[in-house]
């Protein structure tokens, strides 16, 4: 009942909003489910059958090899495929963090040591602004926001993205407020905080500050507000898709064999399998079978274990994991990860916090790559997914880092000094290091 609330107050926001917005390429807004179609709003769910709404496109005016060249002409950022993405066309002029075009890195010491001969490369967005993959979505969600006319940017976040709508928002010139549960990781916190606006953390995990959110967001308290990943979720979730476009642009426009995602809500995995489809149609890479596998933290991982059993509907877990970032215990995009993983012939794996840090300094020791958490999942997945056969070491395999060890410390903690000795050599000698 609530729901429907929500889905017809949304549409009537709609009517007030279609005719004067400008998002590029982007149509409508589409029932993923149902495919019944709504002019471009703050709008997320179907008010036939409250499906979730995604962005349509018209791409119909791209000639293949003219847009190839637009985009590799473009700025070393998101916006060079700002052509596919639902912003308007100057959308590199206005204020906004920016984000993307990340290193592909090839990672030969890595693929000796799990035993992959196919070209094995980490898609390493530590780098981004606020350093995780959370500025690329929210540069899209911004967007969108000020195209609806809102003044504050808001989120439920498990941490990052806190940090990327602070950064986004005070870049452009929005308020900022923004929800966390009261117990992150306080290099997370800071980095949420720094930015000035205003941070609130909510008594319980983020399942309930979603919940919240969604209240306030029928609440004439939240009026004016984008919520980044809920009334704003179509246009952020398009951000995700960059990291396919990025991917394959700097494998020379191919589609590699297999990709290892980590999921929270689920949404950057369907996107990336999105983005991967629309430059298959669109001609820019040669059509050949990919695998996209997922990857959760054993101590949030809903969909890996609905995966396991051969299910279509994922059941809500209660998160216990140092993978915060990953601690979605009901993940809205949970259905359609398995539907993608079953389509494509991947899987989803989970891999213990043991082995989370384990892989974090695995990575980091072979490519001097320092990842959070998440990375860990990803890279302790990858490993497992070898072991287990299900990843095919000879073919060619990217594993996503989402995110900067910088904000989890505590997961490696003790970690540190090899030893302590006077400022001369005897000493050095002494300690064994000569
Ligand atoms: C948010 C996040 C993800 C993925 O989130 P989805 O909700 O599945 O799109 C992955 N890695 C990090 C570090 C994140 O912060
Ligand atoms: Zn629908």
């Amino acid at each position: 009942m609530r729901r429907k609330g929500l889905a017809s107050m949304a549409a009537q926001t709609v009517a007030s909003t279609t005719n004067s917005v400008d998002l590029g390429p982007a149509a409508a807004l589409s029932c993923r489910e149902c495919g019944h179609r709504v002019p471009l709003g703050p709008v997320f769910a179907c008010e036939e059958c409250f499906g979730p709404l995604e962005i349509a496109y018209d791409y119909s005016a791209y000639e293949t090899e003219e847009l190839r060249k637009r985009i590799e002409a473009g700025p070393a950022n998101i916006w060079r495929y700002a052509p596919l993405l639902p912003v308007p066309a100057d959308v590199a002029d206005k204020p906004n963090i920016n984000p993307g075009w990340t290193p592909l890195v090839k990672a030969d010491n890595l693929a000796r040591e799990l035993g992959v001969t196919g070209g094995l490369y980490i898609k390493d967005d530590s780098g981004n602004p606020t350093h995780s993959f959370k500025d690329r979505v929210v540069a899209q969600a911004l967007e969108a926001a000020r195209a609806f006319g809102f003044t504050t940017l808001s989120c439920s976040s498990t941490g990052n993205l806190a940090g990327a709508v602070g950064a986004a928002a005070a870049r452009a010139g929005f308020r900022s407020c923004v929800f966390i549960p009261h117990d992150l990781e306080q290099g997370k916190v800071v980095m949420a905080a720094i930015y000035g606006g205003e941070l609130v953390g909510i008594e319980g995990n983020y399942d309930d500050v979603n919940r919240f959110c969604s209240e306030l967001i029928g609440d004439p308290a939240g009026e004016g507000w984008g919520f980044v990943n809920v009334n704003l979720r179509p246009y952020y979730a398009e951000g995700s898709k960059t990291l396919a476009y990025e991917i394959c642009e700097q494998l020379g426009w191919k589609l590699p064999d297999q990709l290892v995602v980590p999921i929270a809500s689920g949404s950057q995995l369907t996107k990336i399998d999105k983005g991967l489809q629309e430059l298959i149609k669109l001609g820019l890479v040669e059509d050949k079978p990919y695998k996209i596998f997922g990857a959760q933290a054993e101590g949030c991982s809903p969909v890996s274990v609905a995966y396991k059993a051969g299910h279509d509907v994922v059941r809500p877990q209660k998160p216990n994991t140092i993978a915060k970032s990953l601690a979605i215990g009901n993940p809205a995009d949970g259905p359609y990860v398995l539907d993608i993983a079953r389509r494509t012939g991947g899987a989803v794996e989970d891999v213990n916090d043991e082995q989370v840090v384990e892989a974090i300094k695995l990575l980091a020791r072979t490519e001097g790559i320092f990842a959070e958490t998440a990375g860990g999942v990803t890279v302790g997945v990858a490993k497992k997914l070898i072991e287990s056969g299900l990843l095919d070491p000879s073919l060619t395999t990217v594993v996503l880092n989402t995110g900067d060890g910088l904000k989890t410390l505590d997961a490696v903690a003790g970690t540190g000094l090899t030893a302590t000795i006077r400022p001369n050599l005897d000493s050095f000698r002494e300690a064994g290091l000569a």
